[in-house]
């Protein structure tokens, strides 16, 4: 336990496609003039320094979001040089709005790159939590709830520097229990995002069990659940029991998953195995607005095109209800 530190993964390419659909549900929610309750059941540190140790050792932010940013100076002769059949964008392609809307927040949040387009001046990337409060108005109100200790002190730190007052809460608390007590919302609208680091087999359970629970005391709330698709009996069954708890409440659902890359072992030129490290991620999404397909329809080839690592990249987008 523990041993989890999201500083290591920040802006990989499952942050990509986490907190671009995040920003796309936002943008939504926060549009109509009545109050919304958002609660973050892992919230993480709230800002990473992609400049830092961490993700400087890890390098998984070159992987994701680097790649995104590099779109504009991708020459339109890249694709050809590509030793798989992904199609590269063109620099003169536009971003899907998703995606756009993204890259404004990492502006937002960085100057320098703001001034300058350079994404190597791109320094602070925002956890779940700061990409939330960007979207919040008077009205909403959000909660986060953090364990480790580490973790909850900088996340704490973080969210005080923005001066909001109460209308941004930090608990050190499970957010698997936590979730209960709020369900459902004074404002009868809400927003929960749970997104484990399934660093202990049971999180796959204890997601199912608390999404099914939650859907029990608010039936109209938009849940999304964040997951690996890794080779894992759990992992693989986890969207299967989102759906099936979705129809059977008869709630409209979303599945969408990015991959970049194979999951097979390979082997380095001294025959050592080489672990793929994570190969695709998806977010489930129960009572999506109608407009999150659509997003996503056009953010997730560029995707592909862009953070894909070899000709197994791709992506799902399926929906029900
Ligand atoms: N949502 C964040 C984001 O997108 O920036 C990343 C969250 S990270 C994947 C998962 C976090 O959950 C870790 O920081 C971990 O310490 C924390 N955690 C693990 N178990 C928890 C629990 N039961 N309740 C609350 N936080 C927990």
């Amino acid at each position: 336990m523990f041993s989890y530190r999201h500083a290591f993964h920040a802006g990989n390419h499952a942050d990509v496609l986490k907190h671009t659909t995040l920003i796309a549900l936002m943008k939504y929610l926060t549009a109509k003039d009545t109050a919304l309750s958002v609660i973050d059941t892992h919230a993480g540190a709230g800002l990473y320094r992609l400049d830092g140790d961490y993700t400087e050792t890890s390098g998984e932010a070159r992987e994701g979001i680097f790649k995104l940013l590099s779109k504009e100076k991708v020459p339109e002769g890249q694709k050809k040089r590509a030793p798989f059949a992904i199609k590269k964008l063109a620099s003169t392609d536009v971003l899907a709005p998703a995606l756009q809307d993204y890259v404004d927040l990492l502006r937002g949040l960085n100057p320098q790159f703001a001034e300058t387009g350079d994404p190597a001046h791109l320094k602070i990337y925002p956890g779940s939590p700061f990409i939330e409060q960007q979207f919040l108005s008077g009205r909403d109100k959000l909660k986060l709830f953090e364990l480790h200790p580490t973790d909850f002190k900088s996340l704490n730190g973080n969210i005080e520097q923005l001066g909001v007052g109460r209308q941004v809460t930090v608990a050190r608390e499970d957010g698997f229990e936590a979730l209960k007590t709020f369900l459902p919302p004074p404002a009868r609208r809400a927003m929960v995002l749970c997104d484990p680091s399934y660093e202990m087999k049971s999180d796959y359970a204890r997601v199912s069990a608390c999404m099914a629970d939650a859907v029990k005391r608010f039936a109209t709330g938009t849940y999304v659940v964040w997951y690996p698709v890794i080779p894992r009996p759990e992992a693989h069954d986890l969207p299967r029991k989102l759906k099936t708890l979705a129809v059977k409440a008869s709630r409209s659902w979303l599945n969408a998953v990015l991959t970049v890359k194979s999951s097979k072992l390979t082997t380095d030129t001294d025959g050592e195995v080489v672990r793929p490290g994570l190969p695709a991620s998806g977010m489930f999404v129960i009572n999506p607005p109608h407009t999150l397909k659509a997003d996503l329809q056009a953010a997730l080839p560029q995707m592909v095109a862009l953070l894909g690592q070899d000709r197994n990249a791709g992506f799902t987008l399926d929906h029900g209800g």
